[in-house]
């Protein structure tokens, strides 16, 4: 079933761990160069840009200084373009209309768009910085010999922009290094991740299909990874040790079954064949049916308590009951016991002790524990049944002399299906799912249990119950009523 489920179930789309890694690699690392060579494309012209700037204004401060102050003694235009040669710029004095008065020997005298320009980025200040096609320029007005004029100043902007630009492609391929960078780091990542996830993944399908000899743990590079694995190892023994219950559950509930049955059918046959006439032995033989089918209907019995029980998760009913007085009620049960057998079943109870929990249930546990009691005590047939008051409840305990339990059992007997020692020797008939039984209420009551055994000494099963919140009107007169309860041993 659960093959055809996984078959039949649609694959669910997603995309692979390893894609997004990558995505998730590339998009960090570009968008980091994409900052970064933002950031520096703005700081670098930037400061270039203050750099030239600066070096304008002194030049052109100078060379206006040196125009205001000139005294004829020697050419002005030697002057100016020595200060501009100094700095290495171009220097040009434009008149009003275009006309260059310096430099006064170039092919082409006039430069209205130079001037007309000047004009406009003067427009309201005293000098102007700016930036024109590839250079960087000053402008400024002048007087020469009682005449104004504009003078241009200029230096070539282009290895500043092609060091931007030089920044620019820098900062591509640096991208371009880092997406590849990002498809390897993501593929050593995807080794570390996302194989061994495909792994488990691989293994936990396996699982499914019912092959429980795969393991799941294994050393990881990730810890998350090493914890799912743990995790699935634990699911992989649950499962396969339920599975192997249930295996054995079939087989032996099965042969409990079947002996009954066959009992009852050759007894039968017997009865109709040979023992009919006979009154006493067809007594005998229908006696033996009668017990073969009591059998029958303890483990019928008992398998269906045990399928209620698991399918009850917490308990549905509850009432506060004198748990005293139900001990000594089941104990009477085994009173036979010490007349027909010669046991001695001894108790020791403390009077009116309460608890809360559902009755029925509890006087299950009780009846199972006393009767394995009985079923494995030694020689001297020795049971000593007890029940005490402890901090914030009560105690009860059932301890028999018997051969005890190897302490590697002790964790598993509440789970197994089987009835070990089969050739045991019984005086209560039991269904090999009595503790199982015993361990899912007591589960689902909330009380705490569990085992002391020494091996060749005997067993103390032991179950602790809480001190009820607060107790019934019922349960009052039920405790005036009762008054009689002492210290009874047998
Ligand atoms: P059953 O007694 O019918 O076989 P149980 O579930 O009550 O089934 O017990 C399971 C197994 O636990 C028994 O077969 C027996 O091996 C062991 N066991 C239970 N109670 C005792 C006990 N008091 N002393 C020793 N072994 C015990």
């Amino acid at each position: 079933m659960l093959k055809n489920g996984i078959k039949n179930k649609k694959m669910r789309t997603g995309r692979s761990l390893n894609l997004i890694l990558w995505f998730t690699f590339s998009v960090f690392a570009l968008s980091i160069i994409l900052i970064y060579g933002v950031v520096q494309n703005i700081l670098v012209h930037k400061r270039y840009y203050n750099q030239i700037a600066e070096n304008l204004n002194v030049a052109g401060n100078e060379i206006v200084n040196t125009i205001a102050n000139h005294d004829g003694s020697a050419p002005l235009s030697k002057q100016i373009y020595g200060i501009a040669n100094k700095h290495g710029l171009q220097l040009y004095v434009l008149s009003e209309d275009g006309a260059s008065k310096f430099p006064d020997h170039t092919e082409q005298d006039a430069y209205p768009e130079k001037t007309e320009l000047l004009k406009k980025k003067l427009e309201g200040c005293e000098y102007k910085i700016f930036s024109e096609k590839s250079v960087i320029a000053y402008g400024d007005t002048v007087m020469i010999e009682g005449e104004p004029y504009y003078l241009y100043i200029s230096t070539p902007a282009d290895w500043m922009n092609d060091s931007v630009g030089n920044l620019r492609l820098v900062s591509i391929l640096t991208g371009l290094i880092a997406v590849v960078l990002a498809f390897v780091a993501s593929g050593f990542v995807a080794v570390l991740i996302t194989k061994p996830v495909s792994e488990v993944t691989e293994r936990a399908k396996e699982l499914a299909r019912g092959n429980y000899s795969l393991r799941f743990r294994q050393d990881y590079y990730c810890a998350e990874i090493c914890e799912l694995s743990d995790a699935l190892e634990y699911a992989r023994t649950e499962i396969s040790k339920a599975d192997q219950m249930q295996k054995e559950l079939i087989a032996n509930v099965s042969h409990d079954f079947k002996t009954p049955l066959t009992m009852i059918k050759a007894y039968a046959s017997m009865i109709r064949e040979i023992s009919g006439e006979d009154r006493q032995k067809r007594d005998a033989h229908a006696q033996i049916i009668i017990d073969e089918s009591d059998r029958l209907a303890t483990l019928v019995g008992d398998l269906l308590d045990l399928s209620k029980i698991r399918a009850e998760l917490t308990p549905d009913t509850g009432s506060v009951f004198n748990l005293s007085d139900e001990v000594y009620r089941i104990a009477s049960r085994f009173d036979y016991l010490k007349e027909t057998n010669g046991y001695h079943i001894e108790t020791e109870v403390e009077d009116d002790i309460y608890t809360f929990a559902s009755r029925e249930r509890i006087e299950q546990v009780l009846y199972n524990l006393i009767g394995n009691a009985v079923n494995y005590t030694g020689e001297d047939k020795l049971v000593r049944i007890r029940l005490f008051n402890i901090q914030n409840g009560s105690r009860f305990e059932v301890i028999d002399t018997g051969k005890g339990i190897p302490p590697d059992e002790i964790d598993s007997i509440w789970d197994r299906y089987y009835r070990s020692g089969k050739s045991h020797q019984r005086p209560v008939q039991g269904s090999g799912l009595g503790l199982s039984i015993v361990k899912n209420i007591l589960t689902v009551q909330g009380c705490p249990f569990g085992i002391e055994s020494e091996e060749g000494k005997g067993s103390c099963f032991w179950v602790e119950f809480s001190v009820p919140e607060q107790t019934e009107e019922s349960d009052h007169q039920e405790k005036t009523e009762k008054k009689k309860k002492t210290k009874h041993k047998s």
